[in-house]
């Protein structure tokens, strides 16, 4: 039984309709019309790619159902400084050489002072300055193989779909508002969902979509919440769309601003904006005007204040409920993180679908796969406040000399010192990443590995430039982004 049709609660559907066809599972999804969703949620991560691929969705169809464009990564502005920009990119860096990260050898000939940004190393992020797009090649020797994508979508849409989806492969819609959970009286385990009219449904385990009010697992079983907004304060957003005017770029923007930040991102139809701010540093009407002065086309709508807290449930599975969405936890768009969580909840939960006796053990594991998720992408958002030098506003200045997590603590202390990105096993943003946010944002090694002097000064300097020069190559070689677009998922196809 799914609660919630939102993002979260269709993309569980047809997940779970998917991997559990024939199997005797029966998939019952009750949601409110009248209640309806957040509506926000338009970036993704190229998770997202294998998720769909998984289902057998034709991409090309999708991107037109959705108005989707092509995502390369995010591009940073005024984030360390005021004038600073960086992308992080879904991308590598260079090649590593002899088992050395390239980041080491790129080092070493930044601080003699013959080479600038390392930007020039990364197809993705120079395919986004040239607003160019072009498919990755599987091919390893190719430089096109160094890049991956993601969408940026109309998340509304998104969710229509995948209804679409789910339900042709049986999944049950039931209309109606649920105004009371009721539970065991034996063990305390959901027992049935009562509806406004009087109607009940019932299941075995119960997948709660409902969003920040997290219906099931917090109103009824009083799971707690952990809350992360000293780290993350940031706890109100206004979202506005707005009129297209420009050339449609392959990447999302993430401009800060006086109490936060501004999100731009690129449909093919319109721009999603919005602006993520701290309500104990600004009001909600200098928000709205910070936003509607900063947009680049016509507003198509005033945009109303959506408020939520940085944090997680205590737990995301909890008796026979798992929380998926929005009701197991939020952590601000800022690099678009939420999408992915929900499928990480699917993917676990497919892979820890009890039967009727909820075993403690897949409990457990679940719940620690969701924890460490929800951890590692906290320390990476928190880095980008962090690391700052601003100190112009009383925000930018509580940010940037507010207590971190001792986790962000030492993968900081340690790349500072040596350039050592902490590596693990499991969990979001990889090697790439960290280093992209790291020098975007002025954090800068003291020194490389000493390894990295292992190649001779004329080898390193032929190696980096031949890397450049077939970067830019590439680059000049493929087509724009919106002939790319137009060419492959047009909106007549939908
Ligand atoms: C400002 C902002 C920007 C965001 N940007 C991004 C982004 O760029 N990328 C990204 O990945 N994520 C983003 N997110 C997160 C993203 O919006 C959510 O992860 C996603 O929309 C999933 O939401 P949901 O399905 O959990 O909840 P919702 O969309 O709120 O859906 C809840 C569902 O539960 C139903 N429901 C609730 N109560 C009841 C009831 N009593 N009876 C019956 N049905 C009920 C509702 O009708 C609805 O169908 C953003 C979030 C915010 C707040």
């Amino acid at each position: 039984m799914i609660v919630g049709g939102g993002t979260a609660g269709w993309m569980t559907a047809a997940g779970l309709s998917h991997v559990f066809r024939n199997s005797g599972i029966s998939i019952e999804l009750v949601e409110s019309d009248q209640i309806g969703t957040i509506g926000v949620g338009e970036a993704t991560l190229p998770h997202l790619r294998f998720f769909n691929e998984r289902l057998g969705i034709d991409e090309a169809e999708f991107m037109a159902r959705t108005s989707a464009t092509f995502k390369l990564g995010i591009e940073f502005r005024d984030w360390a400084r005021i004038g600073d920009a960086y992308v992080h990119p879904f991308g590598d860096y260079g090649r590593d050489l002899r088992k050395v990260a390239f980041h080491h050898y790129w080092l070493r000939a930044h601080q003699a002072g013959r080479e600038g940004r390392i930007d020039s190393f990364s197809l993705p992020v120079m395919m986004c300055e040239a607003a160019r797009f072009g498919m990755p090649s599987a091919d390893p020797r190719s430089v096109m193989s160094s890049f991956s994508y993601a969408y940026q979508l109309d998340a509304s849409r998104y969710a229509a779909f995948l209804r679409e989806y789910a339900e042709a492969r049986g999944v049950i819609r039931t209309e109606g508002k649920v105004v009371d959970c009721a539970l065991t009286a034996e063990g305390g385990l959901v027992d049935f969902l009562r509806l406004e009219d009087g109607r009940t449904v019932t299941g075995d385990l119960y997948i709660d979509c409902s969003g920040f009010r997290g219906l099931v697992i917090e109103q009824a079983l009083k799971t707690g919440f952990e809350d992360w907004t000293e780290f993350l304060p940031c706890d109100r957003a206004i979202a506005v769309p707005s009129r297209m005017t420009v050339e449609n770029v392959p990447y999302t923007r993430a401009t800060a601003r006086e109490a936060g930040w501004q999100w731009r991102i690129p449909l093919q139809h319109r721009v999603g904006n919005g602006y993520v701010y701290c309500s104990r540093f600004t009001s909600d009407e200098r928000a709205r005007e910070v936003l509607m002065s900063n947009l680049e086309g016509e507003a198509l709508a005033d945009g109303k204040v959506i408020r939520f807290g940085a944090g997680k449930r205590k737990a995301q599975w909890v008796k026979n409920c798992v929380a998926i969405g929005l009701s197991s936890g939020f952590l601000e768009p800022l690099e678009s993180t939420s999408i992915y969580l929900i499928q990480a909840g699917i993917t676990a939960l497919a892979e820890l679908l009890p039967t009727r006796d909820m075993r403690e053990a897949d409990i457990g594991e679940f719940n620690r796969v969701m924890d460490l998720e929800y951890e590692r992408v906290r320390d990476f958002l928190i880095l980008h406040y962090h690391a700052t030098e601003r100190d112009d506003t009383p925000f930018w200045d509580y940010v940037r000399t507010m207590p971190i997590p001792d986790s962000l603590a030492y993968k900081m202390e340690l790349f500072r010192k040596t350039g050592t990105v902490v590596q693990y096993k499991d969990g979001l943003f990889l090697h790439p990443s960290w280093i992209a946010v790291y020098l975007g944002q002025r954090v800068v090694p003291e020194r490389y590995d000493p390894r990295a002097d292992g190649v001779s000064e004329v080898d390193l300097a032929r190696m980096l430039s031949e890397m450049k020069s077939m970067i830019s190559g590439a680059v000049d070689a493929l087509p724009t982004h919106e002939d790319f677009l137009r060419q492959y998922c047009p909106p007549e196809m939908a």
